[in-house]
């Protein structure tokens, strides 16, 4: 800690009452009985055993990791595309080499696309951003977004076209194809994912016209069906449907987790949180209240001021009978006693709000749960105000869906196809288990595999042709709301690999096989000649063409439609349901280390998935975290960990899609348990029906949800059993009577330090997190990792509390076990102005800056982690092993290779020394230079965006100069909600956070 007198203790924000701590929070149900395992979280820098020597197996797979986490690739591929590429405005037209040079992209995912700018080096892609001119992005991009960039060098990508598991190639795959007797197409099948590239579906429009008996089948495992269906059922029409959370005052959600992984851009994130961030007294009449109703504790859950819990299954009573509160209109369904007070509450709320209420329905809810939001989105007078819609692309020729899926597993058993050709994902993993996919394509004589991976799918067909990443092929994407972007590639296919356009082109014997040609030409034949040129310059730098948005639509619910449908059974007995997973969505994220080692946004688990029970499930079973059990079901068999969820609801067991995979790669292979193993057609999302037992079995969960948990002293003068807040939250309410009630919630003695106190003059950099704004959507995480190279470590390493991560989440609890809020906050390396690291180095490794920073001299630390052991918010990073040179040398590879990934500006740390958040100095040093190169004589902080402020779709986090009274980093510092963790030991961090703001219902909160 740092040298410091106690001159007075009192306190020195004066208040007449007591501190008013609020709550106590708690990351976990350890700390909250205060176990001594968490007391060693606390106490310890790592665990006891954690110094224990690596055995040769955790050694293996350790370096295994770090293959992947460095991504290395063939010097050969570290070459620029020969078509040319146009920068982006900010890029320069002549090339500098070791110069960052930005490119626009678009990523696609789950049928959604989202604009990226691409900075490369040397012709390598080596960090993405958000393009803030497309609409999905905004200028954010989301953690899987940032991550997707690690598989460009994964070394476990398919490189080589297989005929029947023997290496063949391109050439023998075109002969081969051209020999296929495909006549009117009667035979043949196409299987893709969720066609959004407008070229490729022109593609498809030629194959349907050439072979006018062939099928079309999209099948998405984490689909957006239901929302489609739904439409139809209250509009009788496809639209797609676009929630505009900026507006609503009052948002309802129906197990709808659009803050997390059911939406995979940056928008509904940069929407919802507009109206989170209070700047004045006006805007704390903007705040907006939501409601959450689900199963798992999700993160749009962990944002809501009010969130119900109850099984997936129960959600269509709860949104039947609100219905019939609001509307007067009834299906039959009942709804329990218990949830009445809830119910009465929000429909008078939501009906208080009228236009400026929305109601917006998740992927797992069936049709009619989105046709009732519908309904009651038009009743309200919400349409055309808090949600919009725009007609959906429809193609008469595509089936899509599971139903679909399941029609195609039958026509290939039944041996009427005689082609499949698969362009992309992998069914043979992510199909429902009762299809027996793997099985069914086997019966397929001639099967045609295009994927990323020589995968579960690539197993069992035919042929299979790697895929190009996103990054290394040209393409396009239109988003939900009709915008198209091009997809520009910033290197050429490192491991020859082609994208769906140029597999279509081959099938199709176009004359155009590039995927640049056919991209360029599918748009510059649509428009005049004259202006072609331009328009393809203008869309490759904006990352949007123009023009391109879908008009608006206004359908009429047909209310007897929805009454009609059929109201499902009452939920009975225990419910096991699905998600995407957070980290790895359906499994194609499962070899990318940096998404496998990104903590869970509510469990904080890494390196796996788990069966969540609730804590009164766990203590009716008497199971623990760990402990294995069987989810039975029929002739399908699961066994998987349980852990025990807070918040959970109960007799329900949910578990994250996308783990378990046996062919992942070598970072992901066999990481955690299969969920699809149990999922049907039937039951895509949640079923019941299933026995479970405990095997007796353990199995060790690397949560990191007690890492670097904090000391939270008791209050100096308080009658109140409180502790410190680390993390503060109020209502609008209280901040309305008490400005200082933040403020307040500590008491800070009167401290003098023993050294002299510096005058903090001139440029001085600061940062300041909005926790009303951040959602915890762990963007900034993945994003400080990529800018940074910071290390993947693996399971083991994390086990000994080792992983690297310069940003972490913690994510605190409130209230009871069974049914707690919880509370997000980002923790960077606070660089406090008293730090109390640097007192204690006996080299003086680590510095202050005149400017205010707290700089590591790398290669001066010796490794003795006194600053570490002395840093209160456990930021700071030791590299036990040399992650770098160690990989080298086991796999033989060229040191030049290791920069492929890297950030060239950034420092490459080797075993041995302490590693921390540096506010991104790189960036500050770039802004620096480019002052001065610009002639400016005076650099004032202007233009230096941190890595994780970049991303952060919730705009939560804001950097720069605390002298400037106009930057906005000096503003939200003035605000009355600003507040420094731990002020009491007078270090005086830098990085401060404005406390949470909530906007309760007055009904509900004092229940
Ligand atoms: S601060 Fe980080 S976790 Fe919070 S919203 Fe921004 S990116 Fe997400």
């Amino acid at each position: 800690m740092s040298l410091v007198q106690i001159k007075t203790v009192g306190a020195r924000h004066a208040s007449p009452d007591p501190p008013a701590t609020g709550p106590e929070y708690w990351r976990s149900l350890d700390q909250l009985a205060d176990t001594p395992e968490f007391r060693q979280w606390v106490q310890r820098e790592f665990p006891e055993d954690a110094a224990a020597v690596l055995d040769g197996n955790s050694r293996r797979t350790m370096l295994k990791i770090m293959a992947a986490s460095f991504g290395l690739a063939g010097l050969a591929a570290c070459s620029r595309p020969v078509y040319r590429l146009a920068p982006q405005a900010r890029g320069r037209e002549d090339y500098i080499p070791g110069a960052p040079y930005n490119y626009t992209s678009v990523f696609s995912l789950g049928g959604h696309a989202s604009g990226l700018v691409v900075q490369t080096y040397e012709g390598r892609p080596s960090k993405i951003e958000g393009n803030p001119d497309h609409p999905s992005s905004l200028g954010a991009a989301t953690a899987l977004a940032q991550a997707s960039l690690l598989g460009v060098y994964d070394p476990d990508r398919s490189k080589t076209v297989f005929d029947s598991g023997k290496d063949s190639s391109w050439e023998k795959f075109e002969a081969a194809i051209k020999g296929l007797p495909l006549g009117d197409g009667s035979g043949l099948r196409f299987l893709s994912e969720s066609v959004i590239s407008p070229t490729l579906e022109g593609l498809r429009a030629e194959a349907l016209k050439k072979w006018p008996k062939a099928k079309w089948v999209e099948y998405e495992s984490i689909s957006r069906e239901n929302e489609r269906a739904g439409a139809i059922l209250a509009f009788g029409q496809a639209v797609n449907v676009h929630p505009q959370f900026d507006k609503a005052k009052v948002i309802l959600s129906l197990d709808y987790d659009f803050l997390g992984a059911d939406w995979p851009t940056p928008l509904a994130t940069k929407l919802f949180s507009k109206n989170r961030h209070v700047d004045s007294e006006e805007d704390l009449d903007k705040l907006s209240r939501l409601y959450v109703v689900e199963s798992q504790f999700s993160l749009t859950g962990a944002n809501a001021e009010h969130r119900l819990r109850m099984q997936g299954g129960d959600v269509e009573a709860f949104a039947s009978r609100l219905q019939y509160t609001l509307l007067g209109l009834s299906r039959p369904t009942t709804v329990g006693a218990k949830y009445e007070k809830f119910l009465a509450a929000l429909a008078k709320d939501l009906g208080a709000a009228g236009s400026k209420a929305l109601v917006v329905a998740g992927p797992r809810q069936p049709a009619v749960v989105h046709a009732i939001a519908h309904q009651i989105n038009q009743f309200l007078g919400a349409t055309g105000s808090t949600v919009t819609y725009t007609k959906a692309t429809t193609t008469d020729r595509v089936e899509s869906g599971v139903d679909a899926l399941k029609t195609l597993a039958g026509e290939m058993t039944g041996g009427q196809v005689s082609t499949l050709i698969i362009l992309g994902g992998n069914p043979a993993y992510t199909a429902p288990a009762d299809l027996q996919f793997g099985a069914a394509l086997a019966k397929v004589a001639n099967s045609i595999h295009l994927g990323a991976y020589d995968d579960e799918t690539a197993a069992a067909a035919k042929w299979h042709l790697p895929e190009a990443h996103y990054l290394e092929t040209w393409g396009d994407a239109r988003s939900t709301d009709g915008v198209v972007a091009i997809q520009q590639p910033m290197i050429e296919p490192i491991f020859g690999g082609k994208s769906a356009v140029e597999v279509m082109a081959v099938l199709l014997d176009s004359e155009d096989r590039k995927g640049y040609d056919l991209v360029k030409n599918y748009w510059t034949s649509q428009w005049p000649a004259a202006s072609r040129d331009n328009t393809w310059k203008k869309a490759l730098n904006d990352g949007v063409l123009a023009e391109t948005n879908a008009a608006e639509v206004k359908p009429t619910v047909d209310a007897k439609r929805i009454q009609a449908a059929p109201a499902a059974t009452a939920a009975s007995g225990i419910e096991v349901g699905f998600v995407p997973s957070a980290t790895t969505w359906d499994g194609r994220f499962a070899n990318n280390a940096w998404m496998q080692e990104a903590p869970d946004p509510i469990t904080k688990l890494v390196w796996g998935n788990v069966a969540l029970i609730s804590p009164a499930m766990g203590r009716e079973k008497g199971w623990k975290d760990g402990d294995m059990i069987a989810l039975t079901r029929g002739n399908l068999k699961l066994e998987a960990a349980v852990m025990i969820q807070p918040g959970h609801a109960d007799n329900a067991v949910t578990i994250a899609l996308g783990y378990g995979r046996p062919r992942a790669g070598t970072v992901g292979a066999n990481v955690g348990f299969n969920a699809g193993l149990i999922r049907t057609s039937d039951a895509f999302w949640f079923s019941q029906g299933f026995s479970i037992a405990a095997t007796g079995g353990k199995f060790i969960l690397a949560n990191t949800q007690e890492h670097g948990s904090m000391e939270e002293p008791q209050l100096v003068a308080s009658i109140k059993p409180n502790k410190r807040p680390l993390v503060r939250e109020t209502t609008i309410e209280e901040y309305k009577k008490n400005a200082k009630v933040i403020e307040a919630m500590n008491e800070v003695p009167e401290l003098d330090s023993v050294y002299p106190q510096l005058k903090w003059e001139g440029l001085q950099w600061g940062m300041a997190i909005d926790l009303g704004a951040c959602t915890g959507c762990s963007a900034c995480v993945v994003a400080c990792q990529a800018e940074n190279n910071v290390p993947s470590v693996g399971k083991d390493q994390v086990l000994r509390g080792r992983e690297m991560h310069w940003l972490r989440m913690d994510r605190y609890y409130v209230g009871s076990v069974d049914d707690p809020r919880a509370v997000e906050q980002p923790i960077p390396c606070m660089q406090c102005e008293n730090a109390p690291c640097e007192n204690v180095c006996p080299v003086q490794a680590t510095t202050h800056s005149p400017e205010g920073l707290n700089d590591m001299a790398y290669n001066r630390c010796v490794g003795t982690r006194y600053c570490a052991n002395n840093c209160p918010f456990k930021v700071r990073h030791f590299n036990f092993l040399d992650w770098h040179k160690n990989f080298l040398e086991r796999r033989r590879i060229e040191p030049e290779l290791m920069q492929m990934v890297y950030n060239p500006d950034v420092t490459v740390r080797m075993r041995g020394i302490m590693e921390k958040c540096t506010y991104c100095v790189q960036r500050i040093q770039e802004a620096r230079i480019a002052t001065k190169t610009d002639g400016r004589r005076e650099f004032k902080g202007e233009g230096v965006v941190t890595a994780c402020q970049q991303t952060c779709p919730a705009d939560a986090i804001a950097f720069g100069n605390i002298n400037d009274p106009n930057s906005k980093v000096a503003k939200l510092k003035k605000q009355e909600r600003n507040y420094a963790m731990l002020a009491e030991l007078d270090v005086r961090p830098r990085t401060t956070y404005l406390g949470r703001l909530r906007n309760p219902n007055p009904e509900l909160e004092a229940s």
